[in-house]
Order: structure tokens, then C-alpha cells, then sequence
């Protein structure tokens, strides 16, 4: 039996606010020593009055109309009540029937195939405070209790843990490019859950439905969304029946069940008495819609006609905006250099070995070593053909780990191309002297044979001698022999 998958995904946001979301505390507290970011009210004491931030609301309007949804002029806030250590009220202050933004989309996939995944809600919250486990207790800490929290959540539109993960990269980006949060997964302020279930093809009807927590890296919902799907499958395939429940993620690469449907929450939700209905007139909402910045899309297509760059090399430049803002300084500094060509160039080296060194070095591009004039005149180098590609990857190896400059490096070094035929006709004479057998080869008519010798020679210079000049060279030699 053949099965689909089906996938809507919940993310929260903690935003970038400069106080919590109640009261005025910083909402900064990374970092800070425990319950040092506290008051009376996101303490949860009796007694105290939450006042609304303008900003979160400002930051949850700018993502909800980034989104396409429609933005409620009448918005409130509602209670949640549950019980848990980490929520400090008894109860957490949240919006129920009457969400900031509703009805949006979001697309994801290439500019050809592209995918609409439909956004049911955007709405906004309080975080709740951290609980730490130790041996036998816990300890509490309230600094993030009270941070503004953005709720986003997707219709079932998703269909397999690929569509996941680009959806949520794709969302990450936009949040980044809005400036609402760092919208970083591993450090917590980027969250998903996700509810994942299988169904035959051409049926309507899932089979049971199951919530995964606890991932906390992009990775992590890609890995844990495919074990599911399999496990799903398996257990439908011998007969097994699929429960409604929440399972917990484990890095060693299983879901656990963590709570069946029996011990669903009732929250008793009801308007907030202690906040006024939220009012948001159709002049602010038109305002912020003109505030917004550019986002991914439009500066994908941006890449495309300015630069000359081909729509897969502009989505990834610009699905990282840090990426894009460094490869738009690269253009900015080096205004003399013809576009298309030069645009060409940093993207390559962008997306080829500066993410290579990135990547072994964990770090992302805003805190690179190596800054954009650096990579210029990097490029420099080899554009004046006083560096070789080989080289030039060897001393962007080498800025990476000492943060010098790479005119400096190939100085200290002797790493300058060998552009000179004298220089090079001894390397040469040895090279052929060395491999008969190639020499033959070429010599029998198997052309191909010249390129294992200027390897030889690229070898023999340490990846200094120009390429072309070498094949010249070598060739002139052969053809006299
Ligand atoms: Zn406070």
C-alpha cells in the first residue's frame, strides 16, 4: 500500500524585544545569572498588572503580513490555564480565538516547483521560565519567564520531512530578514513542534496522529521526522493501531512516547480580565506594512537581475541574510570590476570554499575571521594572476586561522605565481624526465595524457605555477620531442 505523509508544524519565536513582553525587564538575559531578570509580574506574584508590549505586537503584526495573513483589527488575549513549575501565574497569558494574524501561506521550494504551505495562525505570548534538572530536584530559573513569544502555526500542508525543513529554513530567514529574532534553534529562541501522521493515498482519513518534541536543531526535525514517518508505517503495515499521542525526540535517533491523548490538557481558556481587547487600526497595520524590509524573495530576484546570478546561486545566497549582506559588501567594495563576472566570482567563492571553512570551523558567516575587503583582495590576487586558484584556496585556509592579510600571507610565504618561462622550464625538464610513461602516452595520441603532467608540474611549484603557461610549455616541449 502506498503512503503519504502528512506534516503541520508549530514554531515559536522568542523575539528581540528589549523588555519582556508584561513588564519592563530585560528581555536580554542570556547569558545573566539566574533570576536576575525578574519583577513581581513575571514573577507571577498576586496582585501585580501586565501592560502590554508595543513593540512584540509591532514585531507579530510585521511577520503575520510577511506571511500573507490577513491582521485582526480586534485582537485580545487570553488566558491558559495549566499547572506546571515553569509557569509561574498558574496560568500563561496568550491569545486563543482571536489571533494577531490568520490565513497566511508561506512558499517553499525552488522558483520551478514551488510549494504552497498554508499558515493557519500567528499569534503571541509569554515564554514561561527554565527548569534544570539535577539528581533528585530541580531548579527554577524565571529570567525567561515573560519574554515575548511568538506562536506560528502551519495547516497539515507539509508532506514530507524535506518540505519540513525547508519550510522552517525558509521561515527562519524571513524572521531574520524582519529583524524580529535571532531565530536561532540551537540557543532556544526558534522552537518546533511538529504533528506528523500517515494516511493511504487517496484516503482523507489519518491514521492516528502523533506530536514530536524536543528538537532542537534543524537536523534534529529532519532525522526525527523521517524515523516517525518509517515507525508509522511499520506499525500500520503489521496490524498495529497508531495512538494519538506526543513522542520526545532523542539525539540517539528514536521518538519516545512522552504522553498519550488521555492527559490532554483542558486549558479553560477566557479573555484576559487584567488587559484591555487589543485594537489594531487599519492605519497602523498599513503602516507597518510599509515599514517592512526587503525580504528573501525579493531580494532573490534582486541577485538575479542586478548581478547576473542564476536563481539556485541567489536563493542560497540570500536564504542567510548575513550571507547576502556579505556578498552585497564584496560588490559594494570593489565598484570598478565588471558585474556579472565579478558577482560570479565572490558567489563562488561564497558558497564554495568560504562556506567550507566556515562550516569546519562552526562558526556562521556574522562572525567570520575574514572580512569582506579581505576576501576582495583575495580575489584581487588571483584576478591579477599574481596567485594561482590552488594558492588562493591554501591562504583563505590560512585567514580563517590567523585572521591575516592575504596579501601579507602570499608575501611571507613566497606563494606568487610562477608566470615566468625560465622559472618554469627547469620544473619541466624534470617532470618530463620523470614520467616516460605519460610522455609515451601524449606522444602515442592520447592528448589527455598533458593534463596528468602539469599536475606533476603544479605538484613540483607547490600549486604555484600558472596552469595555462604550464600546458604551453609542456605541450611545445612534447610536440619537439
Ligand atoms: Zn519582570
Amino acid at each position: 500500500m502506498e503512503f503519504e505523509t502528512v506534516i503541520g508544524l508549530e514554531v515559536h519565536v522568542q523575539l528581540s524585544t528589549r523588555s519582556k513582553m508584561f513588564c519592563g525587564c530585560s528581555a536580554d538575559y542570556a547569558g545573566a545569572s539566574p533570576n536576575t531578570h525578574v519583577c513581581p509580574v513575571c514573577l507571577g506574584l498576586p496582585g501585580v498588572l501586565p501592560t502590554i508590549n508595543e513593540e512584540a505586537v509591532r514585531y507579530t503584526v510585521m511577520t503575520a503580513l510577511a506571511l500573507n495573513c490577513s491582521i485582526l483589527e480586534e485582537t485580545k488575549f487570553d488566558r491558559k490555564n495549566y499547572f506546571y513549575p515553569d509557569l509561574m501565574k498558574g496560568y500563561q497569558i496568550s491569545q486563543y480565538d482571536a489571533p494577531i494574524g490568520k490565513k497566511g501561506r508561506l512558499e517553499i521550494g525552488p522558483a520551478e516547483a514551488k510549494k504552497r504551505v498554508a499558515i493557519t495562525r500567528v499569534h503571541l505570548e509569554e515564554d514561561v521560565a527554565k527548569l534544570l534538572h539535577r539528581d533528585g530536584y530541580s531548579l527554577v530559573d524565571v529570567n525567561r519567564s515573560g519574554v515575548p513569544l511568538m506562536e506560528i502555526v502551519s495547516e497539515p500542508d507539509i508532506r514530507s520531512p524535506e518540505e519540513a525543513r525547508d519550510y522552517l529554513v525558509k521561515l527562519r530567514s524571513i524572521l531574520q530578514y524582519l529583524g524580529v529574532s535571532t531565530a536561532n534553534m540551537e540557543e532556544g529562541s526558534f522552537r518546533c513542534d511538529a504533528n506528523i501522521s500517515i494516511r493511504p493515498v487517496g484516503s482523507s482519513e489519518l491514521m492516528g496522529k502523533v506530536e514530536v518534541k524536543n528538537m532542537n536543531s534543524f537536523r534534529a526535525v529532519y532525522r526525527a521526522l523521517s524515523y516517525e514517518e518509517e515507525r508509522q508505517r511499520k506499525a500500520f503495515i503489521s496490524g498495529e493501531k497508531i495512538a494519538q499521542e506526543t513522542r520526545g525526540w532523542l539525539e540517539e535517533g528514536i521518538t519516545v512516547l512522552q504522553r498519550s491523548k488521555e492527559y490532554a490538557h483542558d486549558y479553560r481558556y477566557f479573555p484576559e480580565p487584567d488587559l484591555p481587547p487589543l485594537a489594531l487600526s487599519a492605519e497602523y497595520i498599513n503602516g507597518v506594512r510599509k515599514s517592512l524590509p526587503e525580504l528573501p524573495e525579493a531580494r532573490q530576484k534582486r541577485f538575479i537581475t542586478d548581478y547576473g546570478l542564476s536563481p539556485y546561486d541567489s536563493m542560497v545566497l540570500t536564504t542567510d541574510k548575513a550571507m547576502a549582506d556579505y556578498f552585497e559588501s564584496c560588490i559594494d567594495l570593489d565598484k570598478s570590476k565588471p558585474v556579472p563576472e565579478y558577482a560570479k566570482e565572490v558567489a563562488n567563492w561564497l558558497l564554495g570554499e568560504f562556506s567550507h571553512n566556515l562550516a569546519s570551523a562552526e562558526i556562521n558567516i556574522d562572525n567570520s575571521p575574514v572580512a569582506p575587503d579581505k576576501l576582495c583582495r583575495l580575489i584581487s590576487l588571483i584576478d591579477e594572476g599574481k596567485i594561482t586558484m590552488a594558492v588562493a584556496k591554501d591562504v583563505l585556509a590560512e585567514m580563517f586561522s590567523s585572521g591575516g592579510d592575504p596579501y601579507d600571507i602570499v608575501q611571507a610565504r613566497g606563494l606568487l605565481q610562477i608566470s615566468n618561462s625560465a622559472e618554469l622550464e627547469e620544473v619541466i625538464k624534470e617532470v618530463l624526465a620523470n614520467n616516460p610513461q605519460a610522455v609515451s602516452d601524449y606522444q602515442q595520441g592520447k592528448p589527455q595524457a598533458i593534463k596528468f603532467l602539469v599536475g606533476q608540474v603544479m605538484k613540483r611549484t607547490k600549486g604555484r605555477a600558472n596552469p595555462n603557461l604550464a600546458a604551453d610549455l609542456l605541450s611545445k616541449k612534447l610536440e619537439v620531442k
